[in-house]
């Protein structure tokens, strides 16, 4: 890792228009994000709706090294949403695109506007498992080797596009 730089790990889903189109377009532009290299991208991966409707997400994790602050980083990926013509008209609305802060370095964020760990990532295969494949060894900080949580999220379809 360069110096003052940390690693980060991005969660990304849309399913309103060209799903797998906006989620791979969203990874490069992470890259170019100042301060900002992209690592490593896993696989998408198609996945049925948890809690909201609408069509099956395609979804992906993106590892990035930055030297942004997690509070900058999170205010450029809601601006990469917007131009992506992202909307909220109600919680887990279908979305054109929706980028979530799941790790960043080992710290513990609890701020208002960002948790972090991402609270459901121990929770969703469509985060979990993309992590996974970027790092199986991985520590989520406060509950241990990610790979734990993967029974608990057997049940949930998720495919390798
Ligand atoms: P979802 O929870 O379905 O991803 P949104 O993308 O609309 O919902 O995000 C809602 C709010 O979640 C954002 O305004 C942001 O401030 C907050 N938030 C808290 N922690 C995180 C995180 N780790 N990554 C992204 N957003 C977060
Ligand atoms: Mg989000």
């Amino acid at each position: 890792m360069s110096k003052g730089r940390v690693d980060t790990y991005i969660g990304i889903g849309s399913n309103l228009g060209d799903a797998a189109d906006n989620v791979q377009r969203a990874i490069l532009l992470l890259g170019t994000l100042d301060d900002t290299r992209l690592i490593a991208q896993s696989n998408l991966f198609r996945t049925a709706p948890v809690d909201g409707g609408g069509d099956d997400y395609v979804n992906a994790v993106a590892k990035l090294e930055t030297g942004m602050p997690a509070d900058l980083l999170l205010n450029a990926l809601q601006a990469i949403e917007q131009d992506f013509g992202r909307e909220r008209p109600f919680p887990n609305a279908p979305r054109t695109l929706d980028l979530d802060v799941l790790l960043y370095a080992q710290q513990r964020i609890d701020t208002p506007s960002l948790t972090v760990p991402h609270p459901r990532l121990t929770q969703r295969a469509f985060a979990l498992i993309p992590l996974l494949q970027l790092d199986p060894l991985l520590a989520i900080p406060g509950k241990g080797p990610a790979h734990q949580f993967v029974p608990g999220v057997a049940g949930q379809a998720i495919q390798k596009i």
